[in-house]
């Protein structure tokens, strides 16, 4: 299984997990990034599971603009596949000081 990983213009990097993909039956993800967002850069391959169809380097430099939308439309309707790694301090400190979690992370990857 060759899951999906690749750099984005912030510095972080972006991973679909295809084993989850495998069981998914919307595949909202690709519907998402060329639906939603600017970046039209998902599509799925012959295989039925989402690749990028630009060059990871154009990718790098700015073609995905990790608006998030396919990370939360998995979260909704998909497997929850997609982890969005991206180099933001200030945030994680903010995160640290909550109290509890914010909504939207309580069930990441605890399923
Ligand atoms: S929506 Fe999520 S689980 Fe479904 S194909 Fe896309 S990344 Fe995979």
């Amino acid at each position: 299984m060759n899951d999906v990983k690749f750099n984005v213009f912030s510095g972080g990097t972006v991973t679909i997990d295809h084993a989850r993909c495998m069981k998914c039956a919307t595949k909202v993800c690709v519907e998402v990034c060329q639906t939603v967002g600017n970046g039209f850069i998902l599509g799925l391959n012959e295989d039925g599971l989402p690749h990028l169809i630009v060059d990871e380097q154009q990718v790098a430099r700015g073609a995905c603009v990790e608006d998030m939308g396919c990370l939360l439309a998995c979260q909704i309707k998909g497997e929850n596949a997609i982890i969005f790694d991206l180099y933001m301090p200030e945030y994680e400190q903010a995160l640290k000081e909550l109290e509890e979690k914010p909504v939207y992370m309580r069930s990441l990857r605890e399923n």
